[in-house]
């Protein structure tokens, strides 16, 4: 049987059926994304999930809204390789509070690290309000949950029990349990506004906490007037899952073991804060290949921005969109790019012809639109190895590029944007001993030394060389030589031998032009070298 709905369309349908059995007319998915450091393009999953989901549910006209939730008032615990080592200082305080990287515009660490991913949704067509969770916290938001919470703090301790084993490594970010109570809440000190504090006294009547920091400080406040502080993770999720009525939220893998933040949180959320978990997918890692020579902002890890400087909005989409989230997915930055650009290239041609089945429809559609609007597509896609072949021979010459891309039947506008990513690619990622240089001068040894069969074959091609200077007027050119050579038709079908005879020129007319027995696409190299030096080369 033929699939017709895509994955995207399935988990749609789960989640508006789920929210009309809870009675909301108002469909809520959740990402989540902690700024505690670069934010790597695997994050991008957390959000593009929901974020297809819930462009889905808009599709059909509902109501639907798609949180990011930036866990920016959790605890800072590592200084990233490449951070000035001082930055020590601040582990412990909330990622909010702590300083931006030295000649950031930012205010601090968290809004340093939020502000790339922001960017990098805005390319990607992807609509949702973000949710500060130091300003939840600080601005009082959360004030009745957190002293629920407290309240029922044996409750809640009860819950995280089940799952705890003899075995399992105490979780300082987790669990408070070195004390000798529960308590699902942590302060930041007052005194050094790190939360290595311990709760020693809570009073349910009066919400009076004293806490003691490892500083040496330690104060009593009245937690309902206290807002310097959040609850633990595995509570805080499921508080937030209540607070905002998420109907949708996947997560990573690793939060699919028994006793996860997931599982746990289902229970919290029901038993505690009288709500509902939401459909939560785990979503498999994002590889890439090639990212070995990285230079990036994200400490050779790459972001999303990185993969935007070389892949169209539509193609990174297309990636999310075309496998489930439990598949894996690779992202490309080395040459296996060309291959995923060939194939969104063959997609495209199919939907233009009406050849394509449902669901490759469905995928194409949401790569290139959303519920909100179309996402910027080039309008003359000369292939993107072409490009990066261009881009290369010609080192950024606006003229040379021009005059190529006539013969490739585009401009360099109408080339855009995917002429800019592919230059992007050949300036970072594009391998060493793939680059092609253009001799400057003819290869006078080589031409001397040259047979009368090869000399005949170089003048047949100087011959025609602008019949028809396109790419397909150089390629009917490039076979067509060797067949003439031989007496043959030009339209003739190629025998073993015929190959031979191709192989053997190419090989000879790449020698002369680079220095080099294979080099890009023959009839892109001429296009690329110009008439003018193809003549200067080959005489
Ligand atoms: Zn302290």
């Amino acid at each position: 049987m033929t699939e017709t709905a895509d994955w995207v369309s399935r988990m749609a349908d789960e989640v508006i059926e789920s929210a009309a059995r809870r009675g909301d007319t108002r469909i809520v998915c959740a990402s989540g994304l902690s700024p505690s450091g670069p934010i790597h393009l695997g994050n991008l999953r957390e959000v593009m999930t929901p974020h297809l989901v819930a462009d889905e549910i808009r599709r059909r006209g509902y109501d639907c809204e798609h949180l990011i939730s930036w866990d920016d008032f959790d605890r800072f615990r590592r200084v990233p390789a490449g951070v000035d080592p001082s930055w020590a200082e601040h582990i412990g305080k909330p990622l909010s509070a702590v300083p931006a990287p030295f000649g950031s515009p930012f205010d601090n660490w968290a809004e340093h690290f939020k502000a790339p991913m922001i960017a990098a949704l805005a390319d990607l067509g992807v609509p949702f309000r973000g949710i500060s969770q130091t300003e939840q916290y600080t601005g009082g938001a959360y004030t009745e949950q957190v002293l629920l919470a407290m309240r029922e703090r044996a409750r809640i301790d009860g819950i995280l029990g089940r799952f705890r084993t003899k075995k399992k490594e105490p979780d300082p970010d987790e669990d408070t349990v070195s004390g000798p109570e529960y308590f699902p809440f942590k302060p930041y000190c007052g005194a050094c506004g790190t939360d290595d504090t311990t709760i020693t006294a809570y009073d349910d009547d009066t919400t009076a906490m004293t806490y003691t920091c490892a500083c040496g400080s330690g104060e009593t406040v009245l937690l309902r007037e206290f807002t310097r502080g959040k609850l633990v993770w595995k509570v805080d999720w499921p508080m937030r899952w209540a607070y905002e009525g998420v109907h949708f939220e996947p997560s990573g893998v690793d939060h699919s073991s028994p006793g996860s933040s997931f599982q746990v949180g289902g229970l919290i959320v029901a038993e505690v804060f009288g709500g509902e978990a939401p459909i939560g997918p785990m979503y498999a890692f994002v590889g890439t290949t090639g990212q070995a020579k990285m230079s990036s902002s994200g400490g050779g890890v790459p972001t999303p921005g990185d993969a935007l400087e070389i892949l169209e909005a539509p193609v990174l989409r297309w990636l999310f969109a075309r496998r489930r989230p439990n598949q894996a997915i690779k992202v490309a930055f080395d040459q296996e790019i060309h291959r995923l650009y060939d194939e969104w290239d063959a997609l495209e041609r199919k939907v233009a012809a009406g050849t394509t089945g449902a669901v490759e429809t469905t995928g194409h559609t949401r790569a290139v639109t959303t519920a909100e609007r179309e996402l910027p597509q080039t309008p003359q896609p000369v292939a993107y190895r072409t490009l990066a072949s261009v881009v290369d021979i010609t080192a950024g010459d606006a003229e040379q590029l021009e005059r190529i891309l006539g013969g490739l039947g585009a401009t360099p506008e109408g080339a855009r944007p995917r002429l800019d990513r592919a230059a992007r690619w050949v300036e970072s990622y594009m391998p060493e001993e793939a680059h092609t240089r253009l001799r400057d001068d003819a290869d006078a040894a080589l031409l001397a030394s040259l047979d009368a069969e090869d000399r005949a074959s170089l003048d047949l091609l100087l011959e025609h060389l602008e019949d028809d200077w396109s790419l397909d007027g150089l390629t009917a050119l490039v076979y067509g030589v060797p067949k003439l050579r031989a007496g043959l038709p030009l339209d003739v079908a190629p025998t073993d031998e015929l190959k031979v005879a191709q192989r053997r020129f190419f090989v000879l007319v790449y020698r002369l032009l680079i220095g080099a027995d294979t080099g890009p696409r023959l009839p892109t190299l001429l296009l690329a070298a110009g008439p003018d030096r193809v003549r200067k080369l080959l005489r």
